[in-house]
């Protein structure tokens, strides 16, 4: 019987790990599918308070890592499969193996979103990418594509620069949703080119396993052209992770975790934290600040025998 389960280990299920531990609560973090979450996929990070130059995506999760294991968190490889939380202790299915806790952190965060085309599915990793910081390097002097108009998309844009001989920036609208600062940076680029009202149709070519091509639709005019490419990296969002949720828990339309007076969920001794239930934010940092609140959360309700919510 453990007394807090975090499920997730990007910066909110880290950082409530290491306040769960400071708390002597033992807490067992499940990695999940993305082992340390989207900052994993990053390069850079020049935003997170503390590291004037910046640090490495990949270094900042490692030491939050450390912290939480200094402390006595116990981090598991696993996947959460099923869980019931129909009565205490709740039950987590990890990979097979039942887990009991008396108090569960939700943290699970967000996934990349796909266009939802054939084509699109059986070229991943073929081509079709969602990580630039993943795969640019393999575009060294390519063309590529990138779909979207927020801020993910612009980052993915100005990151590919490095490499690919050009960058089309593919967007279904005239005006991007993204920040100022981002859209000035994107646009003031000379090797990113720009293309409205458009989206991919098909991408080319399934039988030779790679990227050749992409059919493209301009939603105004109806026109259907083809662009020679070797590389489309998709940044349209993401979908929270919270399909064992379904049904269990309260969540928005998307799917995004609904929580109130902090962090609690509609079960009481749930609590979630991160993008899993922030669309808005979805920063390192907020993300950091509400896994310490999930774990404070927890603490609380464990402190109070469970009772009160
Ligand atoms: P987002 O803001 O939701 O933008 C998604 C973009 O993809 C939109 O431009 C949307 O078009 C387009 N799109 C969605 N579905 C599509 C489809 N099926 N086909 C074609 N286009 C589609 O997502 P995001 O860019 O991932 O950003 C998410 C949040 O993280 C934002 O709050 C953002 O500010 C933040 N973020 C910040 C940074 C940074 O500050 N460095 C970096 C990355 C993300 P429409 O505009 O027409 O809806």
């Amino acid at each position: 019987m453990r007394e807090v389960i975090i499920l997730g280990s990007g910066p909110a299920g880290l950082t409530a790990a290491v306040y769960a531990a400071r708390a002597h609560l033992k807490p067992l973090i499940v990695g999940g599918n993305e082992p340390g979450g989207q900052l994993t996929l990053t390069t850079m990070v020049e935003n997170f308070p503390g590291f004037p130059d910046g640090l490495l995506g990949p270094d900042l999760i490692r030491a939050m890592r450390q912290q939480a294991e200094r402390f006595g968190a116990e981090d598991r490889h696993g996947t959460a499969t099923a869980a019931d939380l129909s009565q205490r202790p709740f039950r987590i299915t990890i990979d097979g193996v039942v887990e009991e806790c008396q108090s569960l952190i939700i943290a699970t965060g967000a996934s990349a979103r796909m266009l939802g085309l054939d084509s699109e599915r059986r070229l991943v990793g073929h081509g079709v990418s969602t990580c630039a910081t993943c795969d640019g390097f393999f575009f060294q002097d390519q063309e590529v594509m990138v779909v979207g108009g927020g801020d993910s998309a612009m980052e993915e844009a100005l990151f590919l620069t490095k490499f690919a001989k050009r960058v089309t920036l593919i967007h279904r609208r005239d005006k991007l949703r993204a920040s100022k600062i981002m859209q000035d940076k994107a646009l003031a680029n000379p090797k990113i080119a720009f293309l409205w009202d458009s989206v991919p149709e098909e991408i080319m070519d399934v039988s030779q396993q790679k990227v050749t091509a992409v059919r493209l639709r301009n939603l105004k005019t109806h026109a259907v052209t083809e662009r020679a490419v070797d590389g489309i990296f998709v940044a349209i969002g993401h979908t929270p992770n919270t399909a064992i949720f379904r049904g269990l828990l309260e969540m928005d339309a998307v799917g995004y975790l609904k929580t109130h007076d902090g962090t609690k969920t509609n079960v009481s001794g749930v609590f979630a934290a991160g993008d899993v239930q922030d669309h808005v934010y979805r920063q390192a940092i907020t993300a950091a600040g509400s896994g310490c609140m999930a774990a404070m959360d927890a603490e609380r309700f464990l402190e109070h025998g469970g009772g009160g919510d």
